[in-house]
């Protein structure tokens, strides 16, 4: 049987049936129905959130975030990151400005941030790459200095908590995405969180569906990213078991951190429990298991994820390439200016790491890993 990066998790076939069986006497199959609200009422209590706002998939839901903060100008970010992250700047008709990573947990180094601020910049989007917590306040401290908006691209940072207070209560409003890689799921899904700002939740409201007010009344150029209730339900059901799901993936991370920690040339990027690059203490939600390959291992990251994928083992180079350095955004940036995600993009290997793999499993991928340097 193959190893693959993750494996969606899924509740019980008949749970879902179940949560599903009441569409076919409401015939109401999307538009913000029974399901959704609940979703959004259970996910808004589960994350400790004061607003959820929720759309068909993360990438929109940054996207409309962007739009509906009304931002012009330019937007420091970082390259280390899903395409996703970069491209909604452009698509919102902003201006990506890339800033650099922390060798350590792959997020926005705020010691590069301040020299990148020109009378131009309008927000901070940083990514809780990995489930990695940002130094959400030296950040904060930065923007308010500045007068610049912070939207977090909190994509991998689903039910993270940093010093017990959730995640996604940093910033001006966190996006997650509830993608069916994703650490929890809709199948497609995703969401806005947001703090007591009403009218940014109003807003993307109505530019999730057409702009919409009522039926006399189109107020916004909107777009269509709405959750069906068949995703909501999904969502439901995979909610009820998310703990579950997350105890597994840590004692699965934990075997690797047994096995690989420690191993000449290999250094984790992700996950860490419980301690943070910047000291304060954080709840992982293990939704990764990244790893960083350097010289001294022997062979380089590329060399080792062709021996993994001999042995039915399909690892993942997350982020490779860096988003500066795509085809599409060719001559808008220089690669080299951020020279440690650059780095980061050809050392990280994301190793299998998904809810009920068996130590079994995790043994297997680790003796590879480590039979693959005694070989040389
Ligand atoms: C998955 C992901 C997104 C986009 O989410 P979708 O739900 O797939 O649209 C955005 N940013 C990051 C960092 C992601 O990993």
């Amino acid at each position: 049987m193959p190893l693959y990066v993750t494996r969606a998790s899924l509740p019980p076939l008949e749970e879902y049936v179940r949560e599903i069986s009441c569409m076919w006497e409401s015939h109401w199959l999307t538009n913000m129905g029974q399901k959704h609200e609940k979703l959004r009422e259970e996910l808004e209590c589960y994350l400790g959130v004061n607003r959820c706002v929720l759309f068909g998939n993360g990438h929109s839901a940054l996207e409309a975030t962007l739009l509906a903060m009304g931002l012009e100008g330019e937007v420091i970010t970082t390259p280390y990151t899903f395409s996703s992250t970069t491209h909604a700047i452009v698509r919102a008709g902003l201006v990506p400005i890339m800033c650099d990573v922390k060798r350590e947990d792959g997020t926005l180094d705020p010691a590069c941030i301040e020299p990148l601020i020109t009378s131009r910049t309008c927000a901070i989007l940083p990514v809780h790459v990995y489930g990695n917590v940002c130094d959400v306040d030296a950040i904060a401290q930065i923007a308010q200095r500045h007068g610049l908006r912070i939207v977090y691209d909190a994509a991998h940072a689903f039910g993270v908590r940093v010093n017990d207070v959730p995640v996604v209560t940093y910033g001006d409003a966190s996006i997650l995405s509830f993608h069916a890689t994703k650490v929890f799921n809709s199948v497609e899904g995703g969401a806005v969180c947001v703090n007591n700002d009403e009218a940014l939740c109003s807003k993307l409201e109505l530019l999730r569906n057409f702009g919409i007010v009522d039926e006399d009344e189109v107020a916004e150029v909107g777009f269509n990213a709405k959750m069906s209730e068949f995703h909501a339900s999904m969502g439901l059901c995979n909610l009820r078991h998310h703990s579950h799901n997350v105890e597994l993936r840590r004692s699965a991370l934990s075997r690797y951190r047994d096995r690989l920690c420690g191993v000449r040339g290999l250094r984790f990027v992700s996950g860490v429990d419980n301690v943070c690059a910047n000291g304060f203490s954080f709840t992982s939600n293990a939704a990764y298991c990244a790893v960083a390959v350097s010289e001294e291992f022997g062979m380089d990251r590329d060399a080792l994820r062709s021996v993994l994928a001999s042995n039915g083992i399909f690892a993942r180079r997350y982020f490779y390439p860096c988003t500066n350095d795509y085809a599409c955004y060719k001559g808008m940036f220089d690669p080299c200016a951020t020279p440690v995600a650059r780095q980061l993009s050809k050392q990280v290997l994301c190793l299998p790491l998904f809810a009920g793999m068996t130590i079994q499993e995790v043994d297997y991928v680790c003796d590879v890993v480590l039979g693959a340097c005694d070989e040389l």
